[in-house]
């Protein structure tokens, strides 16, 4: 019957092109080349914008750039013009956390989606919830194919709190095989297991990042050659001195330890005016920024979870009244106003102590950006538990480097270039953060000089995620919900 299979596939064939027409599909777009034209170009090579340019990209990647005046663009281009705009490497979140959840109704928007709306292409998970952690590496498969919208995912595993039921070189080579991209190793981890993951990790060249754990201290985990810091608060414990032998059976038991032994030891500092603390603090800060100069390290920021707690503490309604608090699980709301919020309870007793512990992170900041110790724009967002909504405390983040210190151009290369040529000693490929030939296509189009302030990468005109472009009316059906 070749009659009715020709009508079969006439209705395929028509199906599929109404599909297309009217999805847009974001795989539709990522085949036909695109192109940005009279762009402001701040390619991120170095801090100078360059005016009336081209990019275009094909199959997800830059293929060329240049003046707008002598840059060809192919046949069947789609084109943006980007006149009077800004056009910046997508922005990478570092260090957040992934959660099941995230797809499920717990979250008014997929913090995926909430990433691409402002601009985050790429976001580097520091542990997933949940017994294998998979569910990252699918989505990641996922995205890339197209079938899902969100930002590029690194991921290690299960991160290794300690307290193992079985050998911890038998995890290390496990999540090797697995395929995460690196290993998060957590504060509770002995010294034995620390160096036992360690060995393991150097042979199977899997790149380890983690807490500093308090029985191994700063001075082994430089020695073992962990690869990065996932915290500049990591540091302000090293600050203190502890019982490093303590057994703690939970997170919270730890850190309210933590927090009420630091407190206690910096405690009369906090009659001192202002610029005294700071030069005690500084005392304490410069030798560990000493040895971290000895073997440079690179340390994530998660500047924005100090500026979340005092706002927690000193401005409960201020912080519930910001706009894009919508964005958090209902659940965690009424956990806050209740006063049942894991900071709540953390400083319960000891909230002098928050603003204090700011201060010496930011110190610790500054220390650490005078030493030239590579830092990581990270916001440790993601897990719903601590109030830092995903894509808009990035934006916070930024703002807090340039409130301590950081140019414009400085904070925006650890979130781009910085961050970039970190994840290449992790993967081996150096694959974003320049508007360069060759690099995945993740850009974001704004309509004022981020160069200029940094709050302008919130005025975003579209973004595109590996060759996908969301222009503004996406963006907003995806905060819509
Ligand atoms: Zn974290």
């Amino acid at each position: 019957m070749p009659g009715r299979r020709l009508s079969h596939s006439i209705i395929h064939l028509a199906c599929w092109m109404l599909w297309f027409l009217l999805t847009g599909s974001a795989l539709a777009v990522q085949n036909r080349p695109t192109a940005f034209v009279h762009a402001n170009l701040i390619p991120m090579t170095s801090a100078a914008v360059l005016p009336d340019h081209t990019v275009v990209v094909e199959g997800g990647r830059i293929t060329a750039v240049g003046p707008s005046g002598t840059t060809g663009i192919p046949a069947n281009t789609k084109v943006v013009d980007c006149r009077g705009a800004f056009l910046m490497p997508g922005l990478a979140d570092m260090h957040m956390h992934l959660r099941y959840g995230w797809t499920s109704d717990a979250w008014p928007v997929s913090p995926l989606q909430l990433y691409l709306a402002n601009g985050v292409t790429t976001i580097r998970c520091f542990g997933p919830r949940g017994k294998t952690g998979r569910y990252g590496l699918t989505w990641r498969k996922e995205i890339d194919a197209g079938r899902l919208d969100g930002p590029t995912i690194l991921t290690c595993g299960p991160m290794l709190r300690g307290h193992f039921s079985e050998n911890p070189e038998h995890i290390v080579i496990r999540q090797k095989y697995q395929r995460f991209d690196f290993l998060k190793i957590y504060s509770f981890v002995s010294l034995d297991e620390y160096r036992e993951i360690m060995s393991t990790a150097k042979r199977l060249d899997f790149y380890t990042v983690g807490h500093i754990p308090f029985q191994v201290g700063l001075d082994r985990v430089l020695a073992e050659g962990m690869d990065e810091i996932a915290h500049i608060e990591e540091l302000a414990w090293e600050a203190s001195s502890m019982d490093r032998q303590r057994y703690f059976e939970s997170e919270g038991e730890w850190m309210a330890y933590a927090i009420q032994t630091t407190f206690g030891q910096f405690g009369p500092l906090l009659e001192l005016p202002a610029h005294q603390q700071e030069q005690q603090i500084d005392g304490r800060v410069i030798a560990l920024v000493e040895k971290l100069k000895k073997r440079p390290i690179p340390v994530c920021t998660t500047m924005v979870i100090d500026d979340l707690i005092v706002q927690k503490l000193t401005d409960p309604g201020g912080f519930l009244e910001k706009p894009e608090n919508r964005y958090l699980p209902e659940r965690y709301l009424e956990g806050f106003r209740k006063g049942q919020e894991k900071h709540q309870l953390q400083f319960k007793g000891g909230e002098a102590f928050a603003p204090f512990k700011y201060l010496l992170d930011k110190r610790l900041l500054k220390a650490l950006k005078a030493a030239d110790i590579p830092l990581l724009l990270a916001t440790d967002a993601g897990t719903g538990m601590m109030g830092a909504v995903p894509g808009f405390s990035l934006h916070d983040e930024l703002g807090i480097l340039v409130d301590n210190g950081f140019t414009a151009y400085e904070a925006l290369a650890a979130g781009t270039v910085v961050a970039s040529g970190i994840v290449k000693r992790m993967k081996g490929q150096d694959d974003f953060g320049t508007i360069v030939p060759g690099k995945r296509a993740d850009l974001v189009l704004l309509e004022q000089n981020p160069l200029e302030d940094v709050a302008n990468v919130r005025r975003i005109r579209g973004v595109m995620a590996a060759g996908r472009w969301y222009d503004r009316r996406a963006i907003a059906q995806m905060l819509d919900g």
